[in-house]
């Protein structure tokens, strides 16, 4: 047992487990959860000859695969393991493995690991279709040849007996979505900062997880014991008697928080001066809308479509979406979903769509922009939240809005969908509301024009912050800079709200100091504006949203009860002055402990 040891990473995901960990490695041809050694000089012969023998394996096991079912299917069919015969007949490929066993003293398992990634990666970047699909055959080829020489089967987090603490570089959103929920404990992570998506399920999921934890495929062996607090980012590998009972004692401490909070479920969330705002919540799949309004949500502030999009090597069918959006409108009764459309792209992706890797995936071919060239998608999609708006409070938002024509060509399909459906005789609320979210600079420079279009916003800042100051979202190595106290981004939601609530800079309530260099038009009614990004989750963040006019908050539904406990301790009018202080200042520690002492002052636990 290795010995004990603690590491700081980002905590994404709250909450304290105590457990085993899990290294789930899911492609072969990456080194993640390989053990990289050193090998001596005197073991070089014997480390070639073993992947010599594991290649040879795998071959006699495709051959053998192959006979069969030439047998079954015929000729034709088997010719496809020709091909993956081939790849391990690559010489430069086999070249190269032993080279880095040769050279660079690597044990065959590492060698083969990283130069079959750099393949993978390549075949992944090939713009043509065909080429690419045949990176799953390479990729199974590959897992062949790893099996072979350290006897690790491909993993699946779906199908795990015990319960676990998972240790991955990284997992995909729909790895992810697919855990098994009761078995994974934890989480923890070597890529991805807070607003990753993976983050973003795991508080879904409510599994404490930590994330930018460097290396730790490497240092955690499989079987350590694990003590991982999400809410401080801190990782105990092989803990000691006290640290158990000290962590154990503060899992109870939390979990007895919870419980108190929860009383107030049903509370209004009202201010002291009886300032109401809606708390709602986002949800990624359909069975999380009843657990979000048993901690009390008011309604379903952002519901991410895409998760039902990933998993799958088809496409979800008209009718199919249509029971998962009815569902949610059913268990929400009167109370707001709404429903986002299709935000694929980024770091979110779908089998069945075959979305090219791109060199910059959050700036690319995404959300509306492929919807609205892929109308076919977006319209099935539209008739199905349609047909649902007949059931409950729906409503439609567009993500990635980044010009007011992506809006009025969205608009549009949405009245042919609707056409559609009249003509086929199904009802549907015909007024239903449209929104967008406000998630690109540009969107918030014509927040006035889409005012004009829209009946509502919802900031989408986890995206907002990323465009804004130009750090990745996902970049553990960029994390530290992702700054939503930084002055640009509380000016940009300030503008937004202003607009949408059509307060013109003129107006007695204004703070008259800050001025904008230009007239916004108001020929739009006032709108509500939604924050539905992962700030509105934190305490300090949700304080100043509130003191700069939100009118609703969409927060992980495990948030919703301290969101609650916040605004009922906090007075509007104090909030309101705090946030234009804070727009004075131009420093974010600075901000950061301006909110620190308002909240300091508030009786939290009354
Ligand atoms: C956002 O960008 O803030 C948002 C809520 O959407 P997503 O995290 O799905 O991009
Ligand atoms: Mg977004």
């Amino acid at each position: 047992m290795q010995k004990q040891r603690q590491i700081k990473a980002i905590g994404t995901s709250e909450g304290i487990v105590i457990g085993k960990a899990y290294i789930f490695s899911p492609i072969a041809g990456e080194c993640f959860g390989v053990q990289k050694i050193k090998i001596l000089k005197k073991q070089i012969n014997n480390e070639i000859k073993r992947f010599e023998k594991a290649l040879n394996k795998t071959r006699d096991e495709i051959e053998a695969v192959r006979n069969e079912a030439a047998k079954k299917a015929g000729l034709k069919h088997a010719q496809i393991f020709d091909a993956h015969l081939l790849i391990l007949e690559d010489k430069v490929f086999i070249s190269q493995i032993k080279e880095l066993i040769a050279k660079k003293h690597q044990n065959a398992a590492a060698a083969f690991c990283s130069v079959a990634g750099k393949y993978l990666k390549s075949f992944e970047g090939i713009s043509d279709k065909y080429f690419r699909e045949r990176t799953a055959d390479v990729k199974d080829v590959f897992h062949r040849v790893l099996h072979n020489l350290t006897g690790q089967t491909r993993k699946s987090l779906s199908e795990l007996k015990k319960d676990v603490i998972v240790i991955a570089h990284d997992l995909s959103p729909s790895e992810t979505a697919t855990m098994h929920k009761e078995r994974v404990i934890g989480l923890i992570t070597e890529a991805g900062g807070p607003t990753s998506h993976t983050a973003i399920m795991a508080r879904a999921m409510e599994i404490p997880a930590v994330t930018g934890a460097y290396k730790i495929t490497e240092i955690i062996h499989e079987n350590d014991l694990l003590i991982v607090d999400g809410s401080e980012g801190i990782i105990i590998i092989n803990p000691s008697e006290k640290q158990i009972d000290e962590y154990k004692i503060k899992q109870q401490i939390a979990f007895e928080r919870k419980a108190r909070l929860l009383t107030a479920k049903d509370e209004p969330a009202v201010t002291v001066d009886e300032h109401r705002i809606s708390l709602l919540a986002n949800i990624e799949i359909p069975e999380e809308a009843e657990h979000a309004i048993n901690q009390g949500a008011e309604g379903i502030g952002l519901y991410r479509t895409e998760f039902f999009f990933m998993n799958r090597n088809d496409l979800p069918t008209e009718d199919e979406q249509y029971e998962a959006y009815a569902h949610v409108a059913r268990v929400c009764g009167e109370k707001p979903v709404v429903i986002r459309t299709l935000d694929l792209g980024g770091d979110k992706f779908a089998s069945a769509l075959n979305i090219p890797k791109e060199m910059n995936p959050f700036m690319g071919w995404r959300a509306i922009r492929m919807c609205l060239e892929r109308t076919d998608i977006f319209k099935t999609q539209l008739r199905a939240i349609l047909r649902a708006s007949k059931i409950g409070n729906v409503r439609i938002m567009f993500p990635m809005i980044a010009t007011v024509q992506e809006v009025r060509a969205a608009k549009k399909i949405i009245e042919e969908a609707k056409d559609e459906l009249r003509k086929n005789g199904i009802s549907f609320n015909e007024n239903i509301q449209i929104g967008v979210m406000i998630e690109i600079p540009s969107a918030v420079m014509i927040a006035d024009i889409l005012a004009e279009e829209t009946d509502f916003f919802s900031i989408g800042t986890n995206d907002l912050i990323q465009y804004c100051l130009a750090i990745d979202r996902v970049n553990e190595k960029t994390a530290h800079m992702y700054d939503p106290l930084n002055i640009s981004i509380i000016r940009m939601i300030k503008i937004i709200i202003d607009v949408a609530h059509n307060i013109s800079y003129t107006d007695e309530n204004y703070n008259k100091k800050i001025k904008y260099p230009f007239a916004w038009n108001n020929n739009h009614k006032p709108i509500k504006v939604c924050v539905c990004g992962e700030i509105a989750s934190e305490p300090l963040l949700a304080y100043l949203l509130l003191g700069l006019g939100i009118d609703e908050l969409s927060t992980a539904a495990i948030s919703i009860p301290q969101n609650k406990q916040l605004l009922r301790a906090s007075s509007y009018k104090t909030a309101v002055k705090t946030s234009i202080e804070a727009l004075k200042i131009h420093n974010s520690d600075d901000i950061k402990n301006l909110l620190i002492k308002q909240i300091f002052n508030l009786n939290l636990e009354k």
